[in-house]
């Protein structure tokens, strides 16, 4: 066997043993198995169905743990183990998820013991964010990359940070938390931690939606004409439609979104210098409308040399992503076990 002295961080991978990725979301189960090089030997996904509790979810998950172990065969060869992705709070050293704020019901759920006895193989735990930066590193757009900071903006901001190589968990393995740095002092109210101010409070789609139906009614009230004034629910993706045809309420809440991400965006460069930021969730799908203004402002306010070094673009993201980034953990962890 030859050894690349030349290979990066994650080394050469061909032909070593791969993952049973999961992933748990609050809207969808997703499962693959992943070789240890990103190739996705199977792939499935299903509801999560919330409201029939941890015990039924759970049994989905793992059955569809098992479809793709079978559609993978024998193909996939031997595996390491399981890595498994999930919004915190969770603790990972030890694979209890300790209740997650979007799976009602689930408290101190030991999940990495009922995986591990389901399938005979080692599993490994870790926040959906952290796993989502482990799998750009590993397999997107952070391959190379000393140090990747990784947001998704989407309901909620969630994230995670690889720092000089390494996975960053913090402490208690849930830091790394970029939604929750303050962009406004005394700010709107987060939905997610109860402070003030948050990222989250402003970026988030959630927040871009609720800022849009305020921003509605001011203009009303005022007697200001808007395209956002009219039936229905809105989201982000109305506000950014609205703004690109030159609605004033609709430009206003835009631009606030572009302030609060740029300035959130400056303070995380500024603190950890990576050479890559990575956006995903929906909110991203508006692409360069949102990702031209928020470079340009990073570019003018973060200190010079992180400024230089930092470029920001959209995760490969896809259906997949989640799969990924667990596969990535649980390559990452159970291959030092
Ligand atoms: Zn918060």
């Amino acid at each position: 066997m030859t050894h690349d002295h030349n290979a990066g961080p994650q080394g050469d991978t061909s032909g070593a043993p791969g993952v049973l990725a999961l992933d748990i979301g609050g809207t969808k189960l997703a499962a693959g198995v992943v070789g240890a090089d990103g190739r996705m030997w199977s792939f499935a996904s299903c509801p999560t169905g919330v409201e029939d509790g941890p015990e039924a979810a759970l049994r989905r998950l793992f059955e569809l743990g098992e479809k793709v172990l079978a559609d993978a065969g024998a193909a996939a060869g031997q595996l390491l183990g399981v890595g498994i992705g999930c919004g915190g709070p969770l603790d990972p050293y030890t694979g209890v998820l300790i209740g997650p704020p979007h799976l009602t019901g689930w408290t101190d759920i030991p999940v990495t013991d009922l995986a591990g006895q389901r399938y005979g193989l080692p599993a490994v735990l870790d926040n959906d964010g952290t796993a989502g930066a482990a799998g750009e590193w590993r397999f997107g757009a952070g391959r190379g990359c000393r140090t990747l900071l990784y947001l998704t903006v989407s309901t909620g901001i969630g994230g995670g940070v690889v720092l000089d190589g390494r996975t960053y968990r913090g402490g208690a393995g849930n830091g790394g938390e970029p939604g929750h740095i303050t962009v406004r002092s005394g700010g709107r109210r987060c939905r997610s931690c109860g402070r003030q101010g948050c990222l989250e409070a402003y970026a988030s789609g959630t927040s871009i939606a609720e800022r849009a139906v305020e921003a509605v009614a001011a203009a009303r009230a005022r007697g200001t004409a808007t395209v956002l004034d009219r039936p229905g629910p809105l989201t982000a993706e109305d506000v950014d439609a609205a703004a690109q045809q030159g609605d004033p309420v609709a430009t206003q809440v835009w631009t606030e979104t572009v302030d609060t991400l740029g300035s959130g965006l400056t303070s995380l460069v500024n603190v950890f210098e990576p050479e890559l930021v990575v956006l995903g969730g929906g909110v991203t799908r508006s692409g360069d409308r949102l990702l031209e203004p928020v470079r340009r402002l990073v570019a003018a306010q973060a200190m010079g040399p992180a400024a230089r070094t930092a470029r920001i673009v959209v995760a490969s993201g896809g259906d997949a992503a989640g799969v990924l980034g667990a596969a990535a953990i649980g390559l990452e962890r159970l291959a030092d076990a």
